[in-house]
């Protein structure tokens, strides 16, 4: 049995996604192709990095044999006395573009004229957010800083963008993201966010206070509130699932839309060529397929609207049963009671000891439970509504009448 490697964010999604490209990544070490947008992000990522370094202040960490200062004030290092002092600033507008031009690369752009779209996207974002940087300094603690520990067990680590001292004094974890778009949902549900979390909060001494995802071409912070031990514990329980596997070999091809994106699609089991002689009856019978899905929509759509002009004709005119030539239709009622459990649960309170329903079934059990004082029992009943839904069952037409 293989040893689970330690898993990082980018290997923990790759495996979730897919197994088997998981393993032409990280066992087989198959390059893939660049891509303009991810070695765009690569450049902008390295020049922040220097674009910030000078205003690093190391923080107390919870291993031995590394930085121990807590403050800026216990720092000494007259290397460093401007940042002390509170006197230092990123570096200048001119340092970054040669910073920038240093590292830029050409990588995986698919033309010239991309290449230079995303060249001056990145000059203009950088400098936006020097000018950001140089109004409101932050106190990192560390750029681009790998941190790696056992989370309950399972070996994990990563790169973290930058984590900053806030001003409470507790530590605020910080993403970088080049993305076109971001909401401050995308940081309220990041796995990546919680996983740097838990690296933090193994690795420094000061509380993580803040999760932040940085939106670089809006320069808008998306910050949330740090994950609890309860919300974390989903992500652990599925990284263990997935260092489980890792562990068991088990590497299937999980096909999906990410394999329009995949390199490996040539020596993918699931993209195996189909052999010249049966090419013609299997691509026949995709067609069939398709053509019958288009007719069973069709007939889906038909049959509700007939079912709908039917129970109209028999509402205006009192029927339930309509004679046709075959057959016979027989309209049927059917009545449910809705309740709002949003309502219900809160007027149950904590006195009576009941838990609140998790389903319209549950309220009525508690409407019909004795132990359950009359008075509230009313109550929820007031709060419930009556639905009617009627549909149309065949009959056959010589079958002796129920009517
Ligand atoms: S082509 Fe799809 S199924 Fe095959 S390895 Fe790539 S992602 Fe997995």
């Amino acid at each position: 049995m293989a040893v689970a490697p330690t898993l990082s964010y980018s290997s923990y999604r790759t495996y979730l996604e897919c197994p088997l490209r998981w393993k032409y990544l990280y066992v087989e070490r198959r390059p893939e192709t660049p891509r303009g947008y991810f070695t765009f992000g690569r450049v902008v990522h390295a020049v922040l990095e220097e674009l910030v370094r000078p205003l690093v202040v190391p923080s107390a960490r919870r291993r031995e044999g590394t930085e121990s200062q807590t403050t800026l004030h216990d720092w000494t290092d007259p290397t460093r006395a401007a940042v002390a002092s509170g006197a230092a600033e990123p570096i200048g507008p001119e340092a970054l573009l040669a910073s920038y031009d240093r590292l830029w690369s050409s990588d995986g752009y698919t033309s010239p004229d991309e290449e230079a779209r995303y060249r001056s996207l990145g000059r203009e974002l950088l400098l936006k957010y020097r000018e950001e940087l140089a109004r409101h300094p932050p106190s990192p603690v560390s750029v681009e800083e790998h941190l790696e520990t056992r989370w309950d067990g399972l070996p994990v680590h990563g790169y973290v963008d930058r984590i900053d001292r806030t001003p409470a004094g507790g530590l605020e974890v910080v993403d970088y993201k080049t993305s076109r778009d971001l909401s401050g949902e995308d940081a309220e549900s990041s796995d990546q966010l919680s996983l740097y979390q838990v690296l933090v909060e193994h690795t420094y001494r000061a509380p993580v206070e803040r999760l932040t995802l940085l939106h670089l071409r809006s320069l808008t912070p998306l910050r949330t509130l740090p994950r609890t031990a309860r919300t974390l514990e989903p992500l652990h329980q599925r990284m263990g699932e997935v260092a489980d596997g890792i562990r068991e070999q088990a590497f299937e091809p999980t096909p999906g839309r990410h394999c329009q994106r995949c390199d490996f699609r040539a020596i993918c089991p699931e993209f195996r060529a189909i052999p010249e002689a049966d090419a013609p009856r299997l691509a026949a019978l995709v067609d069939r397929f398709d053509a019958l899905r288009a007719d069973e929509r069709r007939l889906e759509r038909e049959l509700a609207q007939t079912a709908a002009e039917l129970h109209r004709a028999a509402e205006e005119m009192g029927l339930h049963r309509v004679e046709g030539s075959r057959s016979v239709a027989v309209r049927h009622r059917e009545v449910a009671w809705q309740y709002p459990l949003e309502a219900v649960g809160p007027m149950l309170g904590g006195s009576s000891g009941t838990a609140p329903p998790a389903s319209a079934e549950e309220v009525r059990r508690l409407l019909r439970d004795p132990a359950v004082p009359a008075e509230l029992r009313r109550r929820i009943a007031e709060t419930g509504s009556r639905r009617v839904r009627w549909y149309w069952e065949l009959e056959d037409a010589d079958a002796p009448s129920r009517r």
